[in-house]
């Protein structure tokens, strides 16, 4: 370690829990932010700080006023200019600490680019907004072999497990077993998780407890503490003041990480998920590149009811009313003002192309 680092890190170094050996592990170490809004941020925040080797955060959206509440890395300026997540994080965290690898990368996990994505990193954080992707990223993780860290948080209200391959139960062993579902996971009703999150709001420091754990779980792993893992999963309520933890055993006929079917890893890509936390939906069918600058022109010029036509080198944004699209240069698209997929999927095909 050079002396600035030990000088950097001198507060962590002096917990005896890291100690100089810790630190140099973690120096050494690298993790995924799987997903930047609330969790990913506060996450990402505390591994840079702490001096994780090499961060990649991965986030397929962008930077809005209504999020600036609670996830920690953005400001108002971010929102105006509609900077996606994953560029707006990784600029912050590149002031916050040179001497780590800071990666943002801006697309959204899927069954197709997930091993790609996560493999060679040492640990994953869920900073992900749904089941369905989290599902995937238990699959991956299993599948490859990475320990991972499951969290949610709604309300005031949330929740957190680390997952170790082999070693721990998995995400598919809480959610999709009735033993899983008596013990506080959600059996059947993933959607109805979803849900609520856009129902029920989310306060800042729910989302602040439960991030912290996150990042703390990575550090011990990172670190080499296996011994102080929790091993449990921790829920907490920061309005209730109520803390709770639950231990987890393994499910013998999980079909993840028993029988190693991996079935979200395996399955086709959503042909479009409704957002969590807004009126949105997103259409990912299409995997060719838009050429931005062409589509801006178009929309501008032609006899289109399309209205503000905004870019920056990210995306593309516009009004129809009452919709807003917003695409981006992997095909992607966002439309705002609807939850029902025949209507995105119509507009895109209108503005953008069949
Ligand atoms: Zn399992």
């Amino acid at each position: 370690m050079e002396p600035g680092q030990r000088d950097k890190y001198s507060r962590q170094i002096l917990f005896a829990g890291i100690g100089e050996a810790g630190q140099e592990a973690l120096l050494r170490g690298s993790a995924i932010v799987a997903g930047c809004g609330a969790l990913g941020t506060v996450i990402a925040n505390l591994l840079v700080r702490a001096g994780v080797g090499r961060i990649r955060i991965i986030d397929r959206d962008f930077v809005e006023a209504s999020n600036l509440q609670r996830q920690t890395l953005f400001e108002e300026a971010d929102a105006r200019e509609a900077l996606p997540k994953a560029v707006a994080a990784e600029r912050r965290l590149r002031a916050i600490n040179s001497g780590v690898a800071i990666e943002g990368i801006v697309a959204d996990l899927t069954p197709k680019n997930a091993a790609e994505l996560l493999s060679g990193f040492s640990v994953i954080l869920d900073g992900t907004d749904n089941f369905e992707t989290r599902l995937l990223l238990n699959d991956a993780a299993i599948s490859l072999g990475i320990p991972w860290i499951y969290a949610a948080a709604v309300g005031s209200y949330g929740v957190t497990m680390t997952i170790r391959p082999g070693q721990s139960a998995c995400l598919a062993c809480l959610l999709e077993s009735d033993a899983g579902a008596a013990n506080g996971g959600n059996g059947n009703g993933v959607a109805g998780v979803e849900a609520t999150c856009d129902t029920a709001g989310v306060l800042n420091a729910a989302v602040g407890v439960v991030a912290s754990i996150e990042a703390a779980e990575a550090i011990k792993l990172l670190a080499g503490k296996l011994e102080a893992l929790n091993n449990r999963l921790i829920s907490c309520d920061v309005w209730s003041g109520k803390f709770q933890s639950i231990g987890i055993a393994r499910n013998p006929e999980c079909r993840a990480c028993a029988r190693r079917e991996f079935r979200y890893l395996e399955g086709q890509a959503q042909p479009h998920i409704t957002l969590c936390g807004r009126d949105s939906v997103q259409i990912h069918e299409r995997h060719r590149r838009l050429d931005l600058a062409e589509l801006g022109r178009r929309l501008a010029s032609a006899s289109t009811s399309a209205a503000e036509v905004r870019n920056n080198d990210f995306l593309l944004r516009f009004r129809v009313a009452p919709y807003e699209l917003t695409v981006f240069a992997d095909g992607r698209a966002i439309i705002k003002g609807t939850k029902d997929p025949a209507i995105a999927r119509s507009l895109y095909a209108r503005y953008i192309g069949a």
